[in-house]
């Protein structure tokens, strides 16, 4: 089988299948260098109900509270019962979690958490360490045993699209291993089985705090494929990415909300505080609520940035809880103990991705996806903080077992498919005007006419062929069909819910309690609701009440 993608959920798949699985061969490809993903970033840490008197219905609670009726109770479920044991077992492979000298895990909270239930590692640098675990044990995976293969992991190797057989079976994948001279170039893999844990797509926009490989790859190819995408229009912004001046593009650093957990607080160019009174959980509301709140501020006082403050916390609390976030600080001049830290919402995270059940299946056979790629349904409307890296844990284990109970034999390729796909690449320089226009039109506020002029501006983009194919005109051609089918929904959700803040429908309603599933093609029986060559569907939620756990 073939995994793609070197995060938290990649390589848990990864080394889920290879264990339960002895004997058959795990492929793992991956477009940089294993470690390259926004795995490595996260800071705040990891959500379970590990701590005393906290149990998994509060989180299961906090989590459909963040998910504004769009939830999947079951998934959610299943997220925060088997959750608490992944993150041991992510302990017994050797991930080192912060904790006092009897050894107890020193849990913090998160916006929309009621409890202290976020695991952290190195203060804030969470991510790192769950990467490094992940990756020694994938490094001690790789020889081979008496009892098979070890799993064999290929950086620099770009999945472009799946080979399928003639009946939409998945048989494989087409890659572009990037390399020197003789080693660069496009080939194939046959297998099976295909796992798609290619990230996010926070390249998307013009700030993000994803890498660059965060392009919405196998989001793309899943679509291209025949999968169903569910979600879409769900991208939550950060509330507080630092902002380094007016123009700045690409990664950008966050200042997570454990910073806030602990004490920080936002404030206005005057120093006035804003978040209290405008809810409950005043700055620690969820991040929508943080994030439109900001983004009014900034309309209101003509600004493009807030501040935190956080220089009430203390030298301790910087140096040992936020050493990361402290350092890249001082990176940019700014010391946190004495100044205000200038803040602005960027694009974080895709609640949305390729629609999956709770053992990880697309609706194509064979095809998986994990972790951001996925829209396993834990969401909803707005993921709750920290809830990611688990999501990436639980469902990548569950792919695992799921695969445990028999693989598909290896099916032939129809290659006739894989050369028609697909119809045109886009230009690399496509990158920089998608970013802009889906910043400007399909960002943290939207409304129906500025979202009609980005599907223009996007067909447009996508008449405008490249004839130089390489990674960066696969990446661009992937941002493209992923912004038109962002879109798409966002038109689509006449109201404003969650982490889809529509100007011309600023209340919720009851009528879009449901899912917006896209699909390039498939599901044709319903022309009406066709947009852009896409067909969005309304699945309204199941009315039959599920029980929390
Ligand atoms: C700055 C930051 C802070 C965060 N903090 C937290 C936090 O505190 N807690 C939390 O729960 N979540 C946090 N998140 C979110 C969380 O980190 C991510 O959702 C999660 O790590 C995603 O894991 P993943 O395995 O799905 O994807 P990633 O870790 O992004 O990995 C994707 C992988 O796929 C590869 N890839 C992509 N396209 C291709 C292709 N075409 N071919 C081959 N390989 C490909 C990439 O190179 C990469 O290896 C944070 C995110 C960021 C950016």
């Amino acid at each position: 089988m073939v995994v793609v993608g070197s995060g938290v959920a990649g390589v848990t798949a990864a080394l889920n299948a290879h264990e339960a699985l002895p004997g058959r061969n795990v492929l793992l490809v991956t477009k940089s260098l294993l470690d390259d993903g926004s795995t490595r970033w996260a800071q705040g840490g990891i959500a379970a109900a590990l701590g005393p008197g906290d149990t998994p219905e509060q989180h299961s609670r906090d989590t459909l509270v963040a998910g504004a009726g769009l939830c999947d109770p079951d998934a959610v479920r299943t997220l925060v019962t088997e959750g608490p044991d992944a993150v041991r077992r992510l302990i017994g492979l050797g991930a080192r979690f912060d904790a006092d000298p009897a050894g107890v895990l020193a849990l913090t909270r998160e916006g929309g958490h009621l409890r202290r239930r976020i695991a952290h590692a190195g203060g804030d640098a969470t991510g790192a360490e769950v990467s490094r675990a992940l990756l020694l044990a994938l490094a001690d995976a790789a020889a081979d045993t008496d009892e098979g293969p070890g799993i064999e992991a290929i950086e620099h190797a770009m999945t472009l699209d799946l080979l399928q057989t003639t009946d939409g079976r998945v048989a494989g994948i087409t890659l572009h291993v990037i390399g020197e001279g003789q080693h660069d170039g496009v080939g194939a893999v046959l297998a099976p089985v295909v796992i798609l844990a290619t990230g996010g797509i926070g390249q998307l926009y013009v700030a993000t705090t994803n890498p660059a490989v965060s392009t919405g790859d196998g989001l793309a190819l899943g679509l291209r494929a025949g999968a169903q995408a569910a979600d879409l229009e769900f991208v939550q912004f950060h509330p507080t990415v630092m902002w380094l001046g007016p123009g700045s593009t690409g990664r950008q650093p966050l200042i997570s909300e454990a910073v806030r957990g602990e004490g920080a607080f936002l404030v206005d160019g005057d120093g006035r505080r804003f978040m209290t009174g405008r809810h409950p959980l005043a700055d620690l509301a969820p991040r929508d609520v943080v994030a439109k709140a900001i983004m009014k501020v900034m309309a209101e006082t003509g600004t493009d940035h807030v501040y935190l403050d956080g220089r009430h916390l203390g030298e301790q609390i910087w140096t040992e809880r936020f050493p990361t976030i402290r350092a890249s600080c001082l990176e940019h001049h700014i010391d946190p103990l004495r100044d205000l830290i200038p803040v602005v919402p960027a694009a974080h995270y895709a609640s949305g991705g390729l629609r999956t059940d709770q053992s990880g299946r697309t609706s194509v056979p064979g095809l998986y996806a994990c972790g951001e790629a996925a829209c396993t349904g834990v969401h909803g409307a707005n993921r709750l903080a920290s809830n990611s890296l688990l999501e990436g844990l639980v469902f990548a284990e569950r792919i695992a077992a799921d695969l445990a109970r028999g693989l598909p034999p290896t099916a032939e390729p129809a290659w006739s498919l894989a050369r028609e796909r697909p119809v045109g690449l886009s230009r690399s320089s496509a990158r920089g005007q998608i970013q802009a226009l889906m910043t400007e039109r399909a960002g943290v506020l939207r409304s129906g006419p500025g979202l009609a002029a980005a599907a223009d501006e996007l067909r447009k983009i996508g008449e405008d062929a490249s004839d130089q194919p390489g990674v960066a005109a696969w990446e661009s051609t992937n941002l493209h069909l992923v912004a038109t089918a962002l879109v798409a929904a966002a038109s689509v959700r006449t109201e404003t819910r969650g982490s889809h803040w529509r100007e011309d429908y600023p209340e919720a309603s009851d009528d879009w309690l449901g899912h917006l599933i896209v699909t390039v093609d498939g599901l044709k029986a319903q022309p009406d609701l066709l947009v852009d060559g896409l067909t969005v569907i309304f699945e309204p939620m199941p009315t039959t009440p599920v029980s929390t756990p």
